[in-house]
């Protein structure tokens, strides 16, 4: 599994990561979401991503039981705060929670899950402190557009934004026009997530040239995306998979590299278009 830095946290992070939005949380469904988990950290993807949003608590309580037993340090866990929670002494009590939930003792990094009407400045004074604290190892923030960023930026007095947490898939790459040129230039982790979309590309002309690259490969269409998302040197991924197999597929993603001509195929079979409005999210 390919691994690159992520941003400026001085972890090598591989770039198929595990999201965990709509796991289940009940019954044998559950059951299978945490042996996905742990089939996936065996293979390589030990960036899992989840929020306090999920299953209101639930995915940090599911992720804590999947991971129990597996060593901490090899792990790379994203949780975030919610916009209306992030008030200084919110994010503090968020975060606080969301470990407890998970029973471990730190987050690799904390974010804020999307900007809401609470100033910037407080969440990130908060999130800084909870870094000296030692509750999270790094900071960043999801769904930020450049002027976002740029206001985040200069409302941390000590520390960097590692990532910023952004929809990016085949029919949606807007973010390669502002914001992937803008972590580029600051050092910040891209972290594609919803890389599936839709999924309206399977049934497309667009669908022939991800079978053709596939089968160039030895790969599955759904590899060649993954792949493709991530060619960026600052760009990750966390598909969420809740059985076992499609957490395989994906992992087996993080060992594909397309070359200039794929590149171009798709680029040309999914353009970027243009961006109506602000920064496009779920
Ligand atoms: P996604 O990962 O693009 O797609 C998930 C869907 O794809 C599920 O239905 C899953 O099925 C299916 N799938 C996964 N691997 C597959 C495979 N190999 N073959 C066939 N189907 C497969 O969508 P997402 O969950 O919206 O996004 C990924 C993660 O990003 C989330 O889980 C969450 O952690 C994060 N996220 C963050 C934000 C934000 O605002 N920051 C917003 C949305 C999502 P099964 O579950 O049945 O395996």
């Amino acid at each position: 599994m390919i691994a690159r830095p992520f941003g400026p946290t001085g972890r090598n992070v591989p770039i198929i990561g595990q999201g965990t939005w709509n796991t289940p949380l009940r019954g044998e469904r559950a059951e299978e979401a945490k042996r996905a988990l742990r089939r996936g950290v065996e293979l390589g993807m030990v960036h899992i991503d989840t929020a306090e949003m999920y299953g209101d608590g639930g995915s940090e309580r599911l992720i804590g039981e999947a991971i129990r037993g597996l060593p901490r340090e090899q792990l790379f866990i994203v949780s975030k705060v919610m916009p209306q929670n992030a008030t200084y002494d919110g994010t503090i009590r968020a975060c606080e929670a969301g470990l407890k939930r998970m029973r471990v003792d730190y987050f690799d990094c904390y974010l804020l899950h999307w900007r809401g009407s609470i100033p910037l400045g407080e969440t990130m004074r908060a999130l800084e402190q909870l870094v000296r604290d030692g509750k999270t190892r790094a900071l960043g923030v999801s769904n930020f557009d450049v002027q976002d960023l740029e206001e985040a930026q200069v409302a941390l007095e000590h520390e960097p934004i590692a990532c910023n947490q952004v929809l990016y898939h085949l029919g949606e790459r807007t973010i390669e026009q502002h914001e992937v040129p803008y972590c580029r230039e600051h050092d910040v982790a891209i972290v594609a997530y919803t890389p599936f979309g839709r999924g309206d590309w399977t049934d497309s002309r667009g669908a022939h040239v991800l079978d053709a690259i596939a089968r160039k490969h030895g790969a599955t269409p759904r590899q060649v995306v993954l792949a493709f998302l991530t060619r960026d040197p600052i760009a990750f991924t966390i598909p969420k998979a809740a059985t076992v197999p499609h957490v395989e597929e994906n992992a087996a993603a993080g060992d594909l590299r397309l070359d200039a001509e794929d590149v171009a195929a798709i680029d040309e079979a999914f353009p970027v278009r243009r961006r109506r409005g602000g920064l496009p999210s779920l």
